[in-house]
């Protein structure tokens, strides 16, 4: 039995993906169970958000992560109730109303405050007091017996529940039915318990959380599940602090929870990463406890692997120049092919009627460097021309040969093309969020929304829209 446990403060991103997988593949592996809860019991520093909710269902079903039974804490704020009563009445926990710096100057020296000597009569009244209001924010919190002396201070008498104003931070589900939340440390403890977990897969960032958890199961009579806590991801150029784009988000500064600058999983699946790249990826990393990097060139590498081989082919032009090429005979058609090693998939095609001898032709404006450089280049699947002048505004060239042998022989480079006439509006949507126009083929209509696709000589992408132009999210190259 294993658990993954977003808080829905936000959409999961590649920060979630190790938990989620590992956690879900291995319940499967063993033909246990998997559970997702949400611990949404923060409505005043990580308030969860309702659509978020909604948005990590898909988020898991897009990874393949099916679910057998799903929880949400703020639906059993009364269980972490009854626990918090029989652990006064048994004395193993307290209410604490001294200031958060009186607490921490004793407890930092090993001393317990006033408040842990008091009778379980004193504390329950005081709970009740807590429950009902009597305490605003910071002036009681309900503390864990542990050992005052042991060596990390912030596991000694670690806090359990605390008051959050209900009026000044209603909860998006609850309302402001609740004076007193629990903190992560307890309901996720408790929980882990009641639903059973055996394995709890996660950071090596919880160790602590163990230390803290494990004398609340002493006092509980209970076991603790067998935790495994994998090492930190250093990720070179990918930023997966949640806090920082749950702000980005927030403050405008992205265009919202799938803008393709952030990782999220929403952004990645918009782009064209599919989800069997993310498992490899796990996978590759597992639930080993050293530390692992990971960057764009990793994913992309993964990505390419998994997309290339079903990814049509379209010529896109970006910052188009025009091309004239003068003693062109009559009209040919270009076939290209939908997958260059594939056949079967089929081909495109692309008409050129010359006009008086010149067709016309244009070229993307990144090429124009290497044309200037060349003597003779190969228009794909069409034919070769020499080159005249190239200039930033216009290419002139003129027939040279139509057979692809030719261009080989001259190691001429492959330039991508479309007829002046044949093509469709398109704007691609770049990693940063830049935007560059330009022109793709017609037959890209025939995709299907959603398609990945790859511009030759430019990259992979997806097509998010088709109309009234076609809109492409770049993946990578
Ligand atoms: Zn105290």
């Amino acid at each position: 039995m294993t658990r993954f446990a977003p808080n829905p403060d936000f959409v999961l991103h590649l920060g979630s993906v190790r938990a989620s997988i590992l956690s879900h593949d291995y319940a499967r592996m063993y033909n246990g169970s998997f559970i997702v809860r949400y611990e949404d019991t923060d409505p005043r520093l990580k308030k969860s958000v309702l659509e978020y909710y909604d948005l990590i269902r898909e988020d898991l079903k897009w990874l393949e992560c099916q679910w057998d039974e799903e929880y949400i804490q703020s639906d059993r704020i009364s269980i972490y109730y009854e626990h918090v009563a029989k652990l006064l009445a048994q004395g193993s926990v307290y209410i604490c109303t001294c200031s958060p710096e009186n607490f921490r100057s004793r407890v930092t020296r090993g001393q317990a405050c006033p408040c842990r000597g008091k009778t379980p009569v004193e504390n329950l009244s005081d709970w009740e007091k807590m429950l009902t209001g009597g305490y605003q924010e910071g002036e009681a919190v309900v503390r864990i017996k542990t050992d005052l002396a042991h060596p990390n201070p912030a596991v000694r008498d670690w806090p359990a529940l605390r008051v959050i104003d209900p009026q000044k931070h209603p909860h998006p589900r609850v309302g402001s039915k609740y004076w007193v939340w629990p903190l992560y440390n307890f309901s996720a403890a408790i929980d882990d318990h009641l639903m059973n977990i055996s394995h709890i897969i996660r950071g090596k960032e919880h160790q602590t959380n163990e230390l803290r958890q494990s004398y609340l199961y002493q006092h509980l009579g209970w076991s603790y599940p067998e935790a495994i806590h994998y090492g930190r991801l250093r990720t070179v150029g990918i930023k997966l602090s949640k806090s920082e784009m749950v702000r980005e988000v927030e403050e405008g500064l992205v265009d919202g929870y799938a803008d393709p600058r952030l990782a999220t999983l929403a952004a990645l699946r918009r782009r064209g990463y599919v989800p069997s790249t993310l498992r490899k990826l796990v996978y590759e990393l597992g639930p080993r406890p050293v530390d692992a990097s990971l960057s764009w060139e990793n994913i992309n590498a993964l990505n390419r692997k998994e997309i290339d081989s079903a990814a049509h082919r379209y010529n896109a032009i970006l910052d188009p120049v025009p091309l004239e090429v003068s003693n062109v005979d009559g009209s040919f058609e270009a076939h290209l092919p939908l997958h260059p090693s594939q056949p079967a998939l089929g081909n495109r095609t692309l008409k050129v009627q010359a006009k008086d001898g010149t067709a016309r032709l244009l070229l993307s404006r990144s090429d124009i460097e290497l044309v200037s450089k060349s003597k003779v280049v190969r228009l794909m699947e069409l034919f070769n021309v020499e080159v005249e002048s190239a200039s930033e505004n216009m290419v002139r060239a003129r027939f040279h040969s139509q057979d692809y042998m030719k261009a080989r022989e001259l190691k001429s480079p492959l330039i991508q093309w479309l007829p002046v006439d044949q093509h469709m509006p398109t704007r691609v949507v770049m990693p940063d969020a830049s935007k560059t126009t330009g022109l793709v083929e017609e037959a890209i209509l025939a995709e299907p929304g959603g398609a990945i696709v790859q511009m030759v000589r430019v990259g992979f992408g997806r097509i998010e829209s088709k109309d009234p132009e076609v809109v492409i999210y770049f993946a990578h190259r």
